[in-house]
Formats: C-alpha cells, sequence, structure tokens
C-alpha cells in the first residue's frame, strides 16, 4: 500500500482499536474462540493476522541494553514471535489464566513443566496413568538423570494423593480424563491437597480441551494443553501449551522455552489459531456424538467395558459431572471380548474410521492397544487384555456406529 493510500484511509471503528483485546476477555466463550488473539492488521488493514515466518526481528537503535536470554521483547522468533504471543492470548482467555506459553508439541510442554519446577532432591506426586512421555519422564528420565524423587498414585483416589506427599514435595501432576483409560480426578481436591503442601498443581486437560474443563478455575497452578489436539482440531499441526499465573508462565518461558529451545514455529502457531476458531462447535459435536457412541458400546454383548466420563459406569463420574460443564469429550475407551487377532480384524474393517494415534481430529481415530504395555499394572484390570483407544470425530453419528456395528459383524462379534 503506498503512503498515499495509507493516509486516505481512517478506521471504521473507533472503539475497536481502543483496548479491544479487553474487551473480547469480557465476552463469552464462544466470542474469545472467535476474537482472542486476531486484531486488524495495522499495517494492510486485513481482518485476518498474517503469518510472520521470520526468525528474527529488526534491533532497536541502541540493542545494548537487550538481554538476549529474556523471554519476550521482538527479537528472536526463539525468545517471542508475533504468531507465538496472538496464539498465547487466545489461549489466555480460553483457560482463565493470566498467561500462556506456546511450545512446539505438548510433550514440550509437560517437560518444560516438571524442568522449570522440580530440582533435584525435589519430588513429584503423579496419576500412575498419564500419556507415555510424561510417564518415561516421570518415572525413568528424570528420576535416572537428575535424582528427582516420584510416587505415582491412583489419583482417582484422593486420600492416595494426600499420603502420597512428603516435605519435599514441589509438584502434583494429573492428567483428567486421563489418556487412554479416561480417569477421572478431582482437580479441586488435589488443587488444596496441593496448596496444603506448598506444592503447584499442573493438570493435562487435552482430553477435555478449555471448552469443556478449566481446571485454573478449580484451583489448579498450571494447565497443560497439547494443541495438537482439539485445539488445533484439523489433525495438521503439532503444538502444546501451559497456561497460569504471568509468574509461573513467565519462569516457563525463560527457563524452558528459551533455553531448552522447544519453540513452536510461526506457522504452526497460526494454523492452530485457525483451527481453534471452531473449538465451541467441534466441542459440542465431540461431545454428542461420544456420548451416543458410549450409550451404544454399553449396549453390546461383545464389549467387555467401556470407559466414558459421560457414563454413570464411570468411577467418578460424579466428579466429571461437577468439573466438565461443557460436556465430557470425544474420547472414549472400550474393550471386546476377543482375541488380538480378531481385535486386529476388527479394526481392518472399520471404513470410516482410521486406524491411527492421535486424537481430537475432525475425523474419527482408533488405536489398539493390544495386551502388554508395560504401563497396564498401573491400569484398571479391565484394560489388561487390551482395548480400543477411540477419538470420535466429526462426522455424522450414526455413520460411525454403523461402521461400527459392520466391522463388529464381520469379526463376529
Ligand atoms: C497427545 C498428548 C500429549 C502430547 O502432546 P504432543 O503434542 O503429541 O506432544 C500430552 N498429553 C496428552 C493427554 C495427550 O493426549
Amino acid at each position: 500500500m503506498d503512503d498515499k493510500t495509507a493516509r486516505k484511509r481512517q478506521r471504521q471503528s473507533e472503539v475497536r482499536t481502543i483496548a479491544h483485546a479487553a474487551f473480547i476477555a469480557t465476552q463469552g466463550f464462544a466470542t474469545r474462540s472467535v476474537h482472542g488473539g486476531n486484531e486488524v492488521d495495522d499495517e494492510t488493514y486485513a481482518i485476518r493476522r498474517p503469518i510472520t515466518m521470520a526468525n528474527s526481528y529488526e534491533l532497536p537503535y541502541d540493542p545494548t541494553g537487550i538481554n538476549w536470554s529474556a523471554a519476550g521483547g521482538m527479537v528472536y522468533t526463539r525468545n517471542s514471535g508475533a504468531n507465538q504471543i496472538w496464539l498465547e492470548q487466545k489461549l489466555a482467555l480460553l483457560e482463565s489464566a493470566e498467561a500462556s506459553v506456546v511450545l512446539a508439541s505438548g510433550v514440550a510442554a509437560i517437560a518444560g513443566v516438571l524442568f522449570t519446577f522440580v530440582a533435584s532432591g525435589e519430588h513429584i506426586v503423579a496419576s500412575d496413568n498419564s500419556y507415555i512421555a510424561a510417564y518415561r519422564l516421570i518415572e525413568e528420565l528424570f528420576p535416572q538423570k537428575y535424582g528427582i524423587e516420584r510416587t505415582l498414585v491412583d489419583s482417582r483416589d484422593v486420600q492416595a494423593v494426600r499420603q502420597a506427599i512428603r516435605p519435599n514435595t514441589r509438584l502434583i501432576h494429573i492428567e483428567t480424563p486421563a489418556n487412554p483409560t479416561l480417569k477421572v480426578s478431582d482437580i479441586a481436591a488435589i488443587a488444596k491437597i496441593a496448596h496444603d503442601a506448598k506444592a503447584l498443581l499442573s493438570v493435562d486437560s487435552t482430553f477435555a480441551s478449555p471448552y469443556n474443563q478449566r481446571p485454573l478455575e478449580l484451583g489448579a497452578d498450571l494447565c497443560i494443553q497439547s494443541l495438537t489436539k482439539y485445539i488445533n482440531g484439523h489433525g495438521d499441526a503439532l503444538g502444546g501449551a501451559v497456561s497460569g499465573s504471568c509468574e509461573h508462565i513467565g519462569r516457563i518461558k525463560t527457563e524452558a522455552m528459551v533455553n531448552l529451545g522447544g519453540s513452536i514455529s510461526p506457522f504452526n502457531a497460526w494454523l492452530i489459531q485457525r483451527g481453534s476458531v471452531t473449538l465451541p462447535l467441534r466441542m459440542r459435536q465431540h461431545n454428542a456424538s461420544a456420548l451416543a457412541v458410549a450409550q451404544w458400546l454399553e449396549g453390546r454383548s461383545s464389549v467387555n467395558f467401556v470407559a466414558y466420563p459421560g457414563l454413570a459406569s464411570l468411577a467418578n463420574h460424579n466428579v466429571a459431572l461437577r468439573q466438565m460443564p461443557g460436556g465430557f469429550g470425544g474420547m472414549l475407551a472400550f474393550g471386546l471380548a476377543a482375541d488380538t487377532d480378531t481385535c486386529n480384524y476388527f479394526v481392518s474393517q472399520l471404513r470410516v474410521i482410521t486406524s491411527a494415534v492421535s486424537l481430537g481430529h475432525d475425523e474419527s481415530l482408533i488405536a489398539y492397544l493390544g495386551p502388554g504395555d508395560e504401563r497396564q499394572y498401573l491400569y484398571p484390570s479391565e484394560f489388561n487384555d487390551g482395548f480400543f483407544r477411540l477419538s470420535i470425530g466429526l462426522e455424522d453419528t450414526e455413520d460411525l456406529i454403523a461402521d461400527l456395528d459392520q466391522a463388529m459383524a464381520r469379526a463376529g462379534l
């Protein structure tokens, strides 16, 4: 745009330029999902913020005062960048947080929390069932490499969490609903235990998304999301986030983002920002279809068990009712009364549902987790013979049920 055109332009809306972000923060969840982190571009007047792929920004006239290890400031994209900041603004609005940090993956977010808040000789209490990389970090790598102590407990049992606390406990880390067993833990009760012990509570809330569950409103200190899943929602980018107070998020940025280097690419941040616009609409569909599929599965004689937070049969269903006001999510697990060969054959006969890991995508995904997973001694016993993790997508509910039905019939189930 030449200077003359630029001078002739006058903002349509005076109100939108003044403290627009602060106003959006007062609006409902869907409005925040649409408008959060998005402003009219100052240079081009585009109503969508652009992708800024630059890995560095022009230095000021006198750069001598710059702290090259600080997060923020527009200097270098590992420390901060335009698309990262805009996505962080939106996530903080969705999680009811003072601040968020976005990172290259959900695992970078979990590792960032552990690295920042726990030191050698200190102690972590963690859910016995969590994402496999969280399990590796907490159960193996941090103890072996840094002498960090840990106790894994069934965090559905609040009393067990309380009993696991030691004088040097710094962090309680839970995942609810948990991947892949859907175990539900009571965030508010565990937050109180953490705070009585002067420890922090971090909650991996990926399975719920902020539409269904907001751990910070229930007293958690840190909320972790794999943005790869529901928040992006389209299966085409990796990302992770931690939300919490300015102080905690600032520490994660300097200690674990700038210095460990797990920064997200501007393009992925932009894709996730774009995908997140429809989060509320998508979650409503995921919630409705997953409940219908879970109920249908529960009525089948060849189905051994179904784990879904929206079913009264799940332990802690009453806790889920209280802490997941938006709905119970699109993830469920179930077992079939069949051997491994039959289970694999059943999956091979699905025509709508795709066999793949990951979750929270537009398309439904199933993963057969056969017997023999080393963590299975920690799972509820019904999971020990192998089970399916099913991520219900946005297809027609009847098509999903019909697909499961015909594949079961072909497998003789
Ligand atoms: C997928 C997942 C992660 C890891 O996220 P990535 O983006 O794959 O690194 C962490 N926690 C939960 C609950 C997940 O489902």
